[in-house]
Formats: structure tokens, C-alpha cells, sequence
């Protein structure tokens, strides 16, 4: 039989840091169909229907169950007109024709292709296709395409990070730094964060958090932490970002909360494998380092509770030492672990392999 409406009358909230997410995604045919539509109105910059799709998407990865039947999604939260004539279509067809003519189109091809390099975004892209650049080629051969430094590591190292990081690739880069952090002091702490701290096979980069307990230290952290890793060898590209960390500044309303922690991205060549790889290190004050300086993730699970503390809590959630903030009263909230902000905004506790939302 069927599985009817009632066979799931459980209550999903709208907000993805009420709900568990593993990595397992049973309707996988669903979401890839709408990340489509995402980039594409990226691409456009309408950011409506880009970002109504990305919480539908989000919902569906949180289901235990696959959709078989749109009678089954009576219960289930930001599931618009749109995202469900596009499911009716998958459901019925096995595809939609809206996602297939996107995927055939010339600007969603090139606009793909182009930001699919390390250091260049959807404004790049699209600035190289209005002058009828369609390929790599043609990137690399137009005499007035002037790349910066991050660009021509990503087109460089293009094969080697465009290939998946797997989980023993991040162990193994997660010693290296390991022993460039404790050469600068025994007492500094390293930890993986990311899709990887969220239990995914395989990640596009591998991002870690690198302390100290000692205050101000963490600031000397990345830059010596680069240094030796350009001694040993391997290191192939960087960009650094020193600390524009200010206390007394009021916390950001944005959901995407860029926080001002002192971090680096880097590409780096993993001997052995004899492969590049991109790191993101993070370097906050030991003070505030347990908490999900947004770097956990997923992006939409971030963007959630950010968007709960606002909409529901009316609170303002930032990575500062105090880091939830009722909003008409000036008041800061405390909080030391991760476990604190969930508790502060009267939520349950989500482990990080459920934040795959
Ligand atoms: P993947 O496996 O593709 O790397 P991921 O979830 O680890 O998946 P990342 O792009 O590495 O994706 O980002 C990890 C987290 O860090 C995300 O939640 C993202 O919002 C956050 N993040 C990325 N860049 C910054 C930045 N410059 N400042 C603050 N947070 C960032
Ligand atoms: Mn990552
Ligand atoms: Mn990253």
C-alpha cells in the first residue's frame, strides 16, 4: 500500500535548526532538482525563489521517508505552488522539464563551469560570459581577462580541487596542521569543522577551527601556521584575513553572519596522494571557540537559526564571547558551548551530524 497522509502526521518545523538532517537523503532526485533552480536564480539574482527552494530542498533532506505522493506533503512546511508542480513532474515523469531546459541552457552551463573555479563568483562569470567567453580557453587566452592570485591557483590546481576530499584525505591534513599548530605553542587545539565535523564522506574542502587558551595568541596562530607549511613545501596558494573581530560592535542582522575571526583559505599539496587541496582555518579567541562560529554549518542550518533567533526569539545571534542578544532590550546572553545558544533560544540540542539540512 501507499503510504497515506496520516502515516506521517508528524509536525516538521520551517526552521532547519528544528529538525534532524543526517547525510542520508532519501529524496535525492527532489533537492538535486531544485539546487538546479537555486543556481539559476542565483545567476539571475532573484533571490525569492532561490532561497524557497533551498529551504523546500532542505526540508526534504530532513524526511526519514522518500515523497511518493504529493498527498503526502499536506503537513510539510515551505513547500510552495512551484516546488510542488516541479515535484509532481519528477513524480510523474521522472524528471522535470523546467530543471532539463536550465541544464541545456547556455548561460546556466557557462556561468556553472565558470564558478566552478576556485575565486570566482557569479559576478565574474558573469562579466567573462557578456563577453562571449564560453570556455576555459577562452578565459585563459583572452589578452584583456587580467586573473588575480586566487584565480590562477584555482584554474592552476583546477583538476586537483575539483575532485572530492575524502574523509582519510582530511585526517591526513588534519595531522599536518596539528603539528604546525603545537610547534608554535603545546597548548594549541585543533578541531574539524565543516561538513566533515557533520559526518560527510567526502567534502569540497577541509575546514578546521585552530586555538589557543591564551588570549591574543590565536591572532599570531595562522600566519606562523603558513609560514611552516610554505617551509615544508606544500603549501600552493593562500589568502589570509587577519582579525577585524570588534566586541563593542552591535551583532549583524544577516543571515549569512561572515564572522571577523582571523582565517586563511589555502591550497595545499597533500604528499603521497600527490594531490591539491583546499583548507579553510578559522582562528577564533579560545573564549568563543566552542560555539558554531557558522562554520559547522550547513549553510542553511546557520541560516536558520539565525533566522529563528530574529523571527521568534527576537534575538540576534552573533559569534562574539556573548553571543545571543534579545533585540529591544540591551542585553547580552552568555554563552560558553554550543549546547548554551541551542538552550538560550529554547531549543533542543541538534548534534552536528544532524545539521545536514
Ligand atoms: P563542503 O563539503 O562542500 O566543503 P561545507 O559545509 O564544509 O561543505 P564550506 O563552504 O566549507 O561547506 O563551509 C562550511 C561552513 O563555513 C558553512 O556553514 C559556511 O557558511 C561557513 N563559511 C564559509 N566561509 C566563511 C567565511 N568566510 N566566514 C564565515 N563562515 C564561513
Ligand atoms: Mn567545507
Ligand atoms: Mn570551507
Amino acid at each position: 500500500t501507499f503510504p497515506t497522509a496520516a502515516t506521517h502526521v508528524v509536525t516538521v518545523s520551517q526552521y532547519a535548526c528544528q529538525r534532524r538532517t543526517t547525510t542520508e537523503n532519501k529524496n535525492k532526485i527532489f533537492t538535486d532538482a531544485f539546487e538546479v533552480l537555486v543556481d539559476n536564480y542565483d545567476f539571475n539574482e532573484v533571490t525569492g525563489p532561490s532561497l524557497a527552494f533551498s529551504r523546500a530542498a532542505s526540508v526534504l533532506k530532513s524526511l526519514p521517508w522518500t515523497v511518493q505522493s504529493l498527498d503526502t506533503t499536506h503537513n510539510l512546511p515551505c513547500l510552495g505552488e512551484h516546488t510542488k508542480a516541479v515535484m509532481e513532474e519528477i513524480l510523474r515523469y521522472g524528471r522535470s522539464f523546467e530543471v532539463e531546459k536550465i541544464l541545456a541552457d547556455e548561460r546556466y552551463q557557462t556561468l556553472k563551469l565558470f564558478t566552478s573555479v576556485f575565486g570566482v563568483g557569479p559576478k565574474t562569470a558573469e562579466k567573462w560570459y557578456r563577453r562571449g567567453l564560453r570556455s576555459f580557453s577562452h578565459v585563459l587566452t583572452d589578452p584583456s581577462i587580467h586573473l588575480n592570485r586566487m584565480q590562477r591557483s584555482g584554474f592552476l590546481h583546477y583538476g586537483d580541487i575539483s575532485r572530492a576530499v575524502s574523509k582519510a584525505e582530511a585526517r591526513a591534513l588534519g595531522n599536518i596542521i596539528d603539528e604546525a599548530a603545537h610547534a608554535i605553542t603545546p597548548d594549541a587545539v585543533l578541531a574539524l569543522t565543516g561538513g566533515f565535523r557533520r559526518g560527510k564522506e567526502f567534502g569540497h574542502d577541509v575546514d578546521f577551527i585552530v586555538t589557543t587558551p591564551e588570549l591574543g595568541k590565536e591572532e599570531s596562530l595562522l600566519p606562523i601556521i603558513i609560514d611552516r607549511l610554505k617551509q615544508q613545501g606544500i603549501l600552493l596558494f593562500s589568502d589570509y584575513h587577519p582579525s577585524t573581530f570588534d566586541a563593542t560592535r552591535p551583532p549583524s542582522r544577516s543571515f549569512e553572519a561572515m564572522d571577523h575571526f582571523a582565517k586563511c583559505f589555502l591550497i595545499l599539496r597533500l604528499d603521497g596522494g600527490w594531490r591539491a587541496v583546499r583548507v579553510d582555518l578559522v582562528s577564533p579567541p579560545w573564549i568563543v571557540s566552542p560555539l558554531p562560529s557558522g562554520w559547522t554549518g550547513s549553510r542553511q542550518f546557520e541560516r536558520d537559526l539565525r533566522r529563528l533567533a530574529r523571527l521568534e526569539r527576537r534575538m540576534l545571534l552573533d559569534t562574539t564571547p556573548c553571543s545571543t542578544k534579545p533585540r529591544y532590550r540591551k542585553e547580552f546572553l552568555a554563552a560558553v558551548t554550543e549546547k548554551d545558544i541551542f538552550a538560550h533560544l529554547g531549543l533542543e540540542y541538534i548534534e552536528p551530524w544532524q545539521r545536514n539540512a
